[in-house]
């Protein structure tokens, strides 16, 4: 079994969320006591979560890249960033740490494509929603057309993530706001929705919508699994 590396702590909500799938899904392949061999930097998000607020995406490159590179020395042999937005900075990491890093949108665009969907709906930070790194991977590596909230909407989401889920806060109003966007985004022609937050599983599961639901976390924890035991 190869030994991951988990650069979490963005937030720790979604980082105990990984831990836990990763070793589920190693019992459930290896048997009752086997467990997964990680090692985890985990983050204090509020220095993360100022730092992409006041756009300085320079000193997050180096603090991640330092992270990995802490992971490698500690003896990781491949890297799984636990969050969508900092794969911003996952192409830096992954030459920083000389480690094989396994990307986030990569098992979820697999899974969209085999549920035979092209147009999906992307729901995350505005980070994600906005800026081209992880769109663009799906659409170009991927052929998906990637549709996003309104702006408002966009606004909402990345409001209750911040505000809210990093927190641990669940609230049935935020539920409620956040079954309305994927609903607009369906009838936009959505066909399925990527859960592109790490967070957004403690909020949302597929009752709430009427297409597929792609939640990264779990998505990028099984392909962490199925790296772990390759
Ligand atoms: N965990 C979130 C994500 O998947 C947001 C926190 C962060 O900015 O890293 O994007």
């Amino acid at each position: 079994m190869k030994t991951l590396g988990l650069i979490g702590g963005m937030s720790w909500e979604s980082s105990a969320n990984y831990y836990r799938l990763i070793n589920q899904g190693v019992r459930d392949v290896r048997g009752s006591t086997a467990s997964a061999k990680c090692l985890l930097w985990s983050f204090d998000f509020s220095e993360i979560e100022a730092l992409q607020h006041a756009g300085d995406w320079a000193q997050l490159e180096q603090r991640m890249c330092d992270a990995g590179q802490r992971l490698a020395g500690a003896g990781a042999e491949a890297l799984i960033i636990c969050t969508n937005t900092m794969h911003l900075m996952a192409g830096a990491v992954e030459v920083a740490a000389g480690l094989p890093l396994l990307h986030i949108a990569d098992p979820t665009a697999a899974a969209v494509k085999a549920a035979g969907i092209g147009t999906v709906g992307l729901l995350g930070t505005a980070f994600t929603m906005e800026q081209d790194f992880y769109r663009g991977r799906l659409a170009e590596q991927y052929g998906l057309k990637v549709l996003v909230p309104d702006a408002e909407d966009r606004a909402l989401v990345h409001r209750v993530i911040y505000d809210e889920l990093v927190a641990g806060v669940v609230r049935e109003q935020s539920r409620v706001a956040y079954r309305g966007v994927i609903a607009r985004l369906i009838e936009r022609g959505a066909a399925g929705i990527i859960l592109g937050c790490t967070e957004i599983m403690l909020l949302v599961d597929q009752s709430d919508s009427a297409v597929p639901l792609f939640d990264t976390t779990a998505l990028h924890a099984a392909a962490a699994v199925a790296l772990a035991l390759s």
